[in-house]
């Protein structure tokens, strides 16, 4: 069930559009750090987790990244491949698993709202949002932050 909705992109890009505007409508209610971030981390976890392997990360790029969560390649990467993919599609660090940027790319092919956002380059992620809510981060504007020196 959940592998064959991984293998939908559309029908999440299209779930991802209206979680993205729901979440919107709270905005003045959304900060850092309360009760209602706890609630937030908690529904991520249990919605985003099986879904997506989500590593609560803090900085979600799904939608960018074909629905494909980068977190869950083995070096990290959110900006595509490195250079050790195998032939087969593979992992150079995990041979039995698909690349997820092969995945994230094929995904991404079948996504007509967000597909093209794969081409972006992503900023590097900070750390100090990991395990925080990317809900909240995304809405407040805290994920947009970039840092010092990147633009
Ligand atoms: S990008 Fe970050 S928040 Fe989004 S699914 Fe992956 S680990 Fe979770």
């Amino acid at each position: 069930m959940i592998r064959k909705l991984q293998n939908r992109p559309h029908w999440l890009e299209i779930a991802y559009a209206v979680s993205h505007r729901l979440v919107g409508c709270f905005t003045p209610w959304l900060k850092p750090g309360g009760w209602v971030e706890k609630v937030l981390v908690h529904i991520e976890k249990f919605s985003k987790g099986p879904l997506f392997d989500c590593k609560m990360c803090g900085q979600c790029v799904l939608h960018s990244t074909g629905m494909t969560c980068p977190m869950t390649c083995p070096k990290n990467l959110r900006n595509g491949p490195c250079g050790g993919v195998r032939v087969d599609g593979h992992c150079e660090i995990d041979p039995a698993m698909p690349c997820i940027w092969v995945s994230a790319w094929e995904r991404s092919r079948q996504m007509p709202w967000y597909g093209t956002q794969i081409m972006n380059i992503q900023p590097p992620l900070n750390r100090q949002l990991q395990g925080t809510s990317a809900w909240i981060n995304d809405s407040t504007g805290i994920a947009a932050r970039l840092p010092a020196g990147w633009d």
